[in-house]
């Protein structure tokens, strides 16, 4: 029996993994520009900082963590529950208490790339093993932690992200979900809503309804969202600070002209967050349209044991925006080296390295042949590989210090300099995948 990546996980290959690489390349551009800096957590973590944090109630932690016992060091020991990360902002969160950053200046602006984990059942656009680009904005209220222009600045950034990518046709959708003071009431009037139609739905809303009615509106089965259409809307609910809150995020969206929409439907998977909600959907998706999702979480840190920390932060899924990149018209091209150097005649391996060393120091990308092949199948190879040039390293060549470049493409050959050769061989500009096909 041969062995498979397991179901919901898949290999990224290349030239696949350049667009990947770009991607990241500019939320890293994008995150300098706003004084994001990188935080790495580990993928592992202890099982209760997403039952606490996350919520206990979320399909997330209800059904989808990969969750196993660790085995104990020692008899004495208790084995330990640990969890791989189904997303970043608790494991962030967790590790801003941990080393004290409040005692940093300022505000946190943490940035993270990499693989989450969740069990949910696969299809295109949605894996168990997926990857987050995140963010998060997190500090003390008294370094502005709070403040509806960090919201903002947020959705600002993101939208430069997407324009700096090359995705186009997004949507912006945004909602406010009130806070643990207003919140409540809403709670109520939603039991009492669902309590009358509820028997209708399907068995997790039901679940839902008992367990964390704002949860409902996660449901994607098509025969409720009608009933779900009937039910009490959060926006008549929120109190006057959060009223408040949401049209100053809006106001200065509007005054950088940052298109959005309202979606009082939006209340996002996760329990700890508060106030403002969003998304990103892209037009070329299809059913898994969202290629972003995040919003405020003023309780968290306080739900996991940590000082008050009020934060806002998004996770982009990277598989899904690499997906949109693909179906717009900004495919990436693939890099092809600049040179083959193919060694010819027997023992002429260390010759080539030498120079293929040479080369690569002044930044000239080779791929190198092997003296066991004939010149026919160097430029066989050479040409299969779509690079233009093929250097040939022969004793004569050696001798010399004179190498013969071959061009593939118009079949000329040209007798140079050791000097010459990474100006030469840089120009013109690396061949794209698109002209591999022409050679
Ligand atoms: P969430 O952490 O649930 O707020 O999700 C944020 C973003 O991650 C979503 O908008 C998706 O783009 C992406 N995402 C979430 N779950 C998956 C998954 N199972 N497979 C691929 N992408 C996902």
């Amino acid at each position: 029996m041969t062995i498979k990546a397991v179901r919901g996980t898949r290999d990224l290959l290349p030239p696949e993994t350049e667009s990947w690489n770009q991607v990241e390349q500019a939320a890293r551009e994008v995150f300098a520009l706003y004084n994001f800096h990188e935080i790495r957590t580990p993928i592992l973590e202890d099982t209760q900082l997403f039952a606490r944090g996350v919520g206990e109630a979320t399909d997330i932690v209800f059904k989808e963590m990969y969750t196993f016992e660790d085995r104990a060091r020692a008899q004495s020991e208790k084995a330990q529950s640990l969890t791989l990360r189904p997303e970043n902002t608790a494991g962030v969160v967790r590790a801003y208490i941990e080393h004290k950053l409040w005692e940093r200046p300022g505000l946190q602006k943490l940035y993270y790339i990499g693989p989450q984990f969740r069990r949910e059942r696969p299809q295109k656009g949605r894996y168990r093993q997926f990857y987050q680009i995140g963010a998060e904005v997190i500090g003390p209220p008294s370094a502005g932690s709070e403040s509806p222009a960090r919201d903002a600045e947020v959705l600002q950034m993101l939208v430069s992200l997407l324009q700096r990518a090359g995705i186009k046709d997004w949507n912006l959708q945004l909602n406010s979900v009130g806070c643990a003071n207003c919140r409540p009431a809403y709670n109520e009037a939603l039991r009492q809503a669902l309590a009358g139609v509820v028997d209708r739905m399907c068995v997790d809303c039901q679940r839902r309804a008992q367990t964390n009615p704002l949860r409902v509106f996660d449901c994607k089965v098509p025969e409720d969202q009608p009933t779900i259409e009937t039910l009490p809307r959060i926006g008549e609910f929120l109190d006057e600070p959060c009223r408040e809150h949401f049209a100053e995020v809006l106001e200065i969206l509007r005054a950088t002209g940052t298109p959005y929409t309202l979606n009082d439907r939006l209340v996002r998977g996760l329990d700890y967050y508060t106030r403002t909600a969003f998304e990103f959907t892209q037009g070329s998706l299809g059913a898994q349209n969202a290629i972003l999702g995040g919003g405020r979480y003023d309780g968290l840190s306080e739900a996991i044991g940590g000082p008050k920390a009020p934060g806002i932060g998004f996770a982009i899924g990277e598989d899904r925006f690499v997906m949109a990149l693909s179906a717009g018209e900004a495919v990436p091209s693939s890099s092809v080296p600049h040179a083959y150097i193919a060694p010819l005649g027997a023992k002429m391996n260390a010759a080539a390295a030498q120079l293929a060393r040479e080369l690569r120091d002044q930044n000239v990308s080779v791929e190198l042949g092997d003296d066991s092949f004939r010149l026919k199948k160097s430029f066989e190879t050479a040409e299969k590989l779509g690079i233009a040039k093929v250097i040939i390293v022969g004793e004569n060549e050696v001798a010399s210090g004179q190498f013969a470049v071959k061009d593939l493409k118009n079949g000329e050959q040209k007798s140079m300099g050791r000097e010459q050769l990474p100006e030469v061989l840089r120009r013109p500009a690396r061949t794209s995948s698109s002209s591999v096909t022409e050679v």
